[in-house]
C-alpha cells in the first residue's frame, strides 16, 4: 500500500499530539517539526505528500515557510494546508497568495481535519495525473470545455467568455478557495478582452444565470470564492 506522508508543523505539543494521533489512525505516515527552520529541513529531506502548517510559529513564520516551499522546485509539489487562527482572513489571503493549497481555521475537530486532508490529497492526485475531463460534472452542473457549453440539468446557460473561464477554473478545483487576485491572474490572466476586471461582478453574473440555490460558488468572507464540494 502506498502510504501517504504528512509533515505536521505545530509548536503546541498538545495540538500536535491530537493531530498526529488522528492522522496516524487514518493510515498516514506522520512526522513533525515544531519550528519553521526544522520544518524546512524536514520537508526538504522527506518530500511529504502534504504539509499541515501552523502559521503562528517561532522563528520563521508559516507564510514565509509556505512561500519558500512553493518556490523551491524540489518541494513545490508538496501540498500545503495552512492552519490559521479563527478570524485571521488576512493570513489566509497571504497564505493562498504564496501558494498554499487550502486552509483550516482553529478550532477544528479531528473529523474536519481528516476530511480536509483527504480532499486536498485527492485533488492533488487529479492535478498530478493531468486528469482534466472534457466534461466536468458537479451535481446538476455540467461544463463541456471542448464545446464551451454549460448546462444546469437540461437547460443550457449562456455565459460570457470571462464568466465561462471563471466557472470552469473554479469547477476544476471543487472545495479549493481562491482570492480575487488569484482568480484574476489564474483564471482570466490571458483574457485580453475582459471588459470588467471586477471578479465580484462576474461571479454575480454566473450565479444569476445558473439560478441555483444555494449557489455553487460560495463566498468566503474576507478571502475570496470557492466551488462547493458538497453535491
Ligand atoms: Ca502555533
Amino acid at each position: 500500500m502506498n502510504q501517504k506522508k504528512i509533515v505536521i508543523v505545530e509548536d503546541e505539543p498538545d495540538i500536535l499530539e491530537v493531530l498526529s494521533y488522528n492522522l496516524k489512525r487514518e493510515g498516514y505516515k506522520v512526522q513533525s517539526a515544531s519550528d519553521g527552520v526544522n520544518a524546512l529541513a524536514l520537508v526538504r529531506r522527506e518530500l511529504p505528500d502534504l504539509v499541515l502548517l501552523d502559521l503562528m510559529l517561532p522563528g520563521m513564520d508559516g507564510i514565509e515557510l509556505c512561500g519558500t516551499l512553493k518556490k523551491d522546485p524540489q518541494t513545490q509539489h508538496c501540498l500545503i494546508i495552512m492552519v490559521t487562527a479563527k478570524g485571521e482572513e488576512s493570513d489566509i489571503v497571504l497564505g493562498l497568495g504564496v501558494g498554499a493549497d487550502d486552509y483550516i481555521a482553529k478550532p477544528f475537530s479531528p473529523r474536519e481535519l481528516v476530511a480536509r486532508v483527504k480532499a486536498v490529497l485527492r485533488r492533488g492526485l487529479l492535478v498530478e495525473r493531468g486528469e482534466q475531463d472534457e466534461v466536468i460534472k458537479l451535481g446538476e452542473l455540467s461544463i463541456d470545455t471542448s464545446k464551451y457549453k454549460v448546462q444546469v440539468g437540461e437547460r443550457e446557460v449562456k455565459l460570457t467568455a470571462s464568466e465561462f473561464k471563471l466557472l470552469h477554473f473554479l469547477a476544476s478545483y471543487p472545495g479549493r478557495v481562491f482570492t480575487r487576485e488569484q482568480l484574476l491572474s489564474k483564471a482570466l490572466g490571458d483574457d485580453v478582452v475582459i471588459v470588467d476586471r471586477n471578479i465580484d461582478v462576474h461571479i454575480r453574473g454566473i450565479r444569476k444565470k445558473l439560478e441555483l440555490e444555494p449557489p455553487l460558488i460560495e463566498t468566503i468572507r474576507g478571502v475570496g470564492y470557492r466551488m462547493t464540494d458538497h453535491f
